[in-house]
């Protein structure tokens, strides 16, 4: 007889793993207990050594579903002679390190499904049914450890029902912390515009529907925050939503009701559709049918569409009472982040929502949808966010405790503990008031979840970031990251290339702040250790008002044709632009007034996408490079352009640039024939430079990167080289990105500090 004490630490709460382990013991006639901890779980096991090493092996290969174990320890104690094996009570309020994970949210489950579905049920119908399996985690969680009176649950008394099916070990719910039911659990309301309320329970649900039938829009309190929902086969209603939002071309998310439903207006690949039926349940962006009968008005001049499934009882009972796909947009105004208090919604969604269907579970932190693409037969994470965050990433060779603040845009911050990189869910961009508290808010949370200490706070080198100006007054010491190089070292990490390694990184974005103080985005970095060398570069080029030609893809042209000593007057932008905004223009080029240069990929993008007539306007960030991705013709024997590159240091693009005008002026080819040559050209270009860096591992990453177009290419070009290309897929390629690059390197500086 034996008896040893086990420590597991990762994802082991709110998964079911206590009852599991209650049942593997009983199976294997073991005794002793188990319990939560701040660290994880705790388990004693006594009995035969065979038994106790039986018990050990299994539990690493019967895990719940939701489990993993980061960590286990073991060591001998004296045995006890104890008969029964018991789920004890948590060890709460010991301090020490928090190394549970919090889950992310997880779908609605298929039992707890047929439960909502079967009137003979108790749970008939109800919008909050949950088990271990499903339900909201961290958007409930509180603190550690998970249990109920840690979660936004704990105002709500169990009846006598969901108190035993919480108590028995046997149950599906045994210590699911948000169990609920009519009796005792959350309830649904409907308010007017003005926060009033209407009616109740099915009531709401019910007159939510009718709104929404009419073309109204209604604020939907969900798991992570506020969606406004509106029938999605409305042109007026999508045009309303559009207006009151001040949102006139960013693509719109939809929620259909179920995946048949779903399939008549998009294709949906094998994959795809696991991805949407998947305890995360992201948005997937999906190809949209040509038969399709939804309004363009959905996502303007974007083949795709981004679509999503119900992901909690909740969002099923209303897409099944409407029995039609609806517009699933956050809740919120602008870049703002998503409301998650119902008076707050009321409060910032006046003038936006005609009616609130809320519900009085509190949401303890906003957590948007996730997006997905695919990219390369893979998923390639556009937003993480719901059904991600705050799962941990593991890294090879981290060091000291380390926190990131990321940059200003699509924020996001990191925390490297240990051996793993925690990346928060979008928080947004930090250009608002609201942005920054609730970044504010999102730093708190994660240290105060982990018990965590920074040695170090990571932020981007731009000196007027916000991001860097909290970093400085968060009183830590700050290690400043030069843009890209996070970006690359992001890239490898998720990649699981070390510091070690030598590697090369495309970063290519659309903006970033460069080491010589002016506008990087067009970057090829050697990066070896906590080092980088920018070996090679596109052509820097003026940005005729700054701020302004990222909002206006033609003046990005203008500084590109005067770069390349091309007349205005000889291009169709002539057509597009006034005497008077082309004179203003040149003289601000020449004499250098509020006229940035930058090597920036992104700008020479919105550059050849007006060059092209495709869009003259960026409503949302990429809206102009995505036109061109979106145009490209996929015709193959379509060559590329020609470019200039001595080996190292500056790529000239204006031979590219010279080839573009020509093709489009006189030859009168289309813009589809053009975005497919530019493609191909930057293709060449990348194979040329890495060609010359003497690094087997490329790392593809930035924002240009989420152009499958182009990433799917250089990625088959650069394997016939020889190369191995990476890319950025579980931490999105664009700045939401930037922190886990950031954390990764401010861990490792601070410990060769030491
Ligand atoms: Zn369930
Ligand atoms: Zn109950
Ligand atoms: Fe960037």
């Amino acid at each position: 007889m034996i008896r040893l004490h086990l420590e597991l630490s990762g994802a082991v709460q709110g998964v079911g793993f206590r009852p599991f382990v209650y049942q593997l013991a009983n199976e294997l006639g073991l005794a002793g207990w188990v319990r939560n901890s701040v660290n994880g779980v705790e388990v004693e096991i006594e009995g035969g050594a065979d038994a106790v090493n039986g018990f050990e092996a299994e539990l690493q290969e019967r895990l719940p579903a939701h489990a993993s174990i980061a960590r286990l320890d073991r060591w001998a104690i004296p045995k006890e002679n104890a008969r029964d094996f018991r789920i004890a009570a948590s060890a709460a309020g010991e301090i020490g390190a928090r190394t549970a994970d919090v889950l992310p949210d997880i779908a609605l489950c298929d039992e707890c499904l047929a439960d909502i579905r079967d009137p003979s049920n108790r749970r008939y119908a109800y919008p909050f049914a949950n088990c271990t399996h499903c339900g909201p985690r961290f958007s409930i969680a509180l603190d550690l450890p998970y249990d109920r009176a840690n979660t936004t649950m704990q105002g709500f008394q169990m009846c006598e029902a969901c108190l035993e099916e919480y108590e028995s070990p046997a149950n599906r719910r045994f210590h699911a912390q948000p169990n609920a039911c009519p009796d005792c659990g959350p309830q649904l309301s409907w308010l007017n515009r003005s926060g009033t309320l209407l009616s109740e329970c099915a009531d709401a649900l019910e007159s939510a529907a009718i709104a929404i039938e009419k073309g109204q829009i209604v604020a939907v309190k969900g798991v992570g925050g506020f969606h406004l929902f509106a029938d999605a086969r409305n042109t007026e209603a999508i045009d309303v939503l559009r207006k009151r939002k001040n949102r006139p071309s960013k693509p719109l998310a939809l929620m259909f009701p179920s995946l048949e439903s779903a399939v008549s207006e998009v294709e949906i690949s094998e994959q795809e559709s696991e991805w949407l039926q998947s305890s995360a349940a992201p948005i997937v962006i999906l190809p949209r049918r040509a038969t399709s009968s939804l309004p363009d008005s959905l996502a303007p001049g974007n083949p795709g569409l981004g679509v999503m499934l119900p992901y909690s009882p909740f969002h099923y009972l209303i897409t099944q009472r409407l029995g039609f796909p609806v517009v699933a947009t956050s809740g919120n105004r602008g870049d703002e982040p998503i409301c998650i208090e119902n008076d707050e919604a009321v409060e910032r969604l006046r003038g936006i929502a005609d009616g609130f269907l809320v519900h009085d579970r509190p949401i303890a932190r906003a957590v948007d949808d996730s997006v997905v693409r695919m990219a390369a037969g893979r998923a390639m994470l556009l937003r993480r966010a719901r059904g991600y965050a705050p799962s941990p990433i593991p890294v090879k060779d981290l060091g000291e405790p380390a926190l990131a603040f990321g940059g200003d845009l699509k924020n996001a911050i990191a925390l490297a503990d240990g051996d793993r990189v925690y990346l928060s869910q979008h928080i947004g961009d930090l250009a608002t008031l609201e942005t920054r508290r609730a970044f504010e808010r999102c730093v708190a949370d994660f240290c105060a979840m982990r018990d965590f200490a920074p040695a170090a706070v990571a932020c981007d080198r731009h000196p007027s970031y916000h991001s860097r100006q909290l970093a400085v007054a968060s009183g830590n010491q700050v290690i400043a990251i030069q843009h890209h190089h996070a970006h690359a070292v992001g890239c490898a990490s998720e990649n699981d290339v070390g510091p070690e390694e030598a590697y090369f990184g495309v970063v290519w974005d659309g903006t970033g702040y460069g080491d010589d103080d002016s506008v990087w985005g067009g970057e090829f970095l050697r990066c070896e250790g906590n080092e980088y060398q920018r070996h090679a570069w596109l052509r820097p080029f003026p940005l005729p008002g700054g701020e302004k030609a990222i909002r206006d893809p033609r003046f990005a042209a203008l500084g590109c044709l005067h770069e390349a000593g091309i007349e205005v007057e000889d291009t169709f932008l002539a057509d597009r632009l006034s005497k008077e905004e082309i004179a203003v223009s040149r003289r601000m080029i020449e004499r250098g007034i509020n006229t940035p240069r930058t090597s920036s990929a992104g700008r020479l993008f919105d550059a050849v996408s007006a060059l092209c007539g495709l869009r003259e306007r960026n409503g949302y960030e990429g809206e102009a490079a995505m036109a061109l991705e979106f145009a490209a013709s996929t015709d193959p024997s379509l060559a590329a352009y020609p470019i200039i590159f001595e080996g190292e240091g500056e790529i000239d693009w204006r031979p590219l640039l010279n080839a573009i005008v020509r093709d489009l002026v006189d030859e009168k080819q289309s813009p589809a024939v053009v975005a497919a040559r530019f493609h191909h050209s930057l293709v060449d270009m990348i194979v040329q430079v890495a060609s010359g860096a003497n690094c087997e591992t490329i790392a593809l990453s930035g924002g240009c990167f989420q152009n499958v177009f182009l990433l799917e290419r250089t990625i088959v070009r650069l394997r016939a080289s020889g190369f191995r290309p990476i890319w950025s897929r579980q931490a999105p390629s664009n700045d939401g990105g930037l922190a886990l690059g950031q954390a990764v390197l401010a861990s490792r500086i601070v410990s060769s500090q030491a």
